[in-house]
């Protein structure tokens, strides 16, 4: 290495971007487009060529997000995009059920007029949320997105990462940022370790048209095999998140539509009414997985690739979202005060950030989801206690509220609905 290489290897001129990142699933998406107003340079890397995922129908995935996330998706020029395609979501009912009875009386309910917000949050199906961030990504300046090639190796060596493409392309950046989902390639190499669990159930997945018009509102049933959830779509369309024990999944799963349906409607047709199916059917097992630590030198771990918890609350990507949110602003913050990026003082700030929130989120879904899987008469009765009496108080019953809307806690700009 010569004289004026050396210093510009030392200064990080001769870097390809800013920040590299690895999965383009939606947490990779939006941390660019956070990342690029705060004025960095940013590359997308994607397994998953972007045209096929663009042009594929109803895959049975949908979100609901908490309001939280829609201001950050306001924040981002994303939300415009799709809000003519999301569902506002105007009040929670969560009720204990054991088949063949079907759900017990609502034990806890909650509507968006106790909120000064408006809607609680808002239903978006997939494919409409991955193409707006695909429409508003390709126009944005800063932003470079490269689908259908996958990160394969990483070097932390001083002042910068170096990043090697399945194409065989090798780039050069301060910062790579893993949003490579459950299985994190960008964490194994780097050494973090992961814990967790299987709960030895899965989510059967798909939508429905209900009979009754579903008025906005989002329905928890606890059955004893796991919660289903009936969350409300546009088009009076329903989504279906119907937990299983592996066993019991495996055999819904293998039923004919008619048959499926037929179990389907003995289990909430008390709520739906008459249904049909609207759709395929998906399966998802279901794991508990969190990273050890979310950062490493020049390596920051977002969304599923830090922390994938059950669906029961619908929390998943609203995690993810917050993530984004406290790491685009620690990096524009850091760069503002001119300190390096991709340095461990710099990323232990956005570790602090957010790892207790999300293990407390994960391991509180996980406590949830065991103390309502069960038929046991002693949690039977405790949870029904627990659920009137928070139903009867106001200030948990605000809390609660605030908390499914995820306006709870130290927020980061992005989430107020403020731009970087
Ligand atoms: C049944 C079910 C229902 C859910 N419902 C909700 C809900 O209502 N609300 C909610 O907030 N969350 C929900 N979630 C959770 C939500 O789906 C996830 O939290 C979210 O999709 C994670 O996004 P991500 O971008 O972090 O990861 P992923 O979506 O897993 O994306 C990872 C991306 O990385 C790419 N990739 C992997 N390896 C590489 C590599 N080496 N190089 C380049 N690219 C790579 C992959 O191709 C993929 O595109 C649900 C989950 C399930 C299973």
């Amino acid at each position: 290495m010569d004289f004026a290489t050396g210093w510009a290897h030392i200064l990080g001129m001769d870097r390809d971007y800013d920040v590299i990142i690895a999965g383009g699933g939606l947490n990779g998406p939006a941390l660019a487009l956070a990342l690029a107003q705060g004025g960095l340079r940013v590359l997308v890397v994607d397994a998953r060529p972007a045209s096929a995922r663009a042009s594929e129908g109803f895959d049975g995935r949908a979100y609901a997000l908490a309001l939280a996330s829609q201001r950050l998706l306001s924040a981002l020029g994303v939300w415009p995009a799709v809000a003519a395609l999301a569902q506002p979501i105007l009040g929670i009912r969560t009720s204990d059920g054991v088949p063949p009875e079907g759900a017990a009386p609502f034990l806890l309910g909650f509507d968006h007029g106790e909120l000064d917000e408006g809607a609680m949050g808002f239903m978006v199906e997939d494919r409409h949320l991955y193409a707006a961030f695909l429409a508003v990504l390709e126009a944005a300046p800063g932003v470079t997105l490269r689908s259908g090639d996958s990160v394969v190796g990483q070097r932390v060596d001083g002042a910068q990462v170096t990043v090697a493409l399945a194409s065989g392309q090798v780039l050069r950046a301060a910062l790579l940022v893993g949003c490579d989902g459950r299985t994190s390639g960008v964490a194994q190499r780097a050494g973090i370790r992961r814990h967790g669990w299987g709960y030895g159930q899965t989510a059967l997945v798909g939508a429905i048209r209900p009979e009754h018009p579903h008025q906005g509102l989002a329905h928890q049933v606890f059955l004893p095999e796991g919660p289903l959830a009936i969350l409300p779509l546009r088009g009076g369309l329903a989504s279906i998140v119907w937990s299983e024990s592996e066993a019991n999944a495996r055999t819904i799963a293998a039923m004919g539509d008619e048959e499926y349906r037929v179990l389907l409607e003995s289990r909430i047709g008390h709520l739906t009414g008459h249904l049909d199916l609207a759709g395929p059917r998906f399966s998802y097992p279901l794991t508990l997985t969190l990273a050890d630590r979310y950062a490493a030198p020049r390596i920051a771990l977002v969304g599923d690739a830090a922390h994938g918890v059950h669906p029961i609350a619908g929390q998943g990507l609203n995690l993810g979202l917050r993530d984004v949110a406290a790491l685009a602003e620690v990096l524009a913050e850091a760069r503002a005060r001119g300190e390096d990026i991709g340095a461990v003082d710099v990323l232990e700030r956005y570790q602090l950030w957010r790892r207790f929130d999300s293990t407390v989120l994960a391991l509180g879904m996980d406590a949830v989801n065991r103390l309502f899987s069960n038929t046991n008469p002693f949690l039977r009765a405790v949870r029904g206690l627990g659920m009137r009496a928070v139903a009867a108080m106001p200030g948990p019953r605000r809390s609660f509220i605030r908390e499914a809307a995820g306006l709870s806690g130290t927020l980061p700009k992005l989430l107020s609905g403020q731009r970087l």
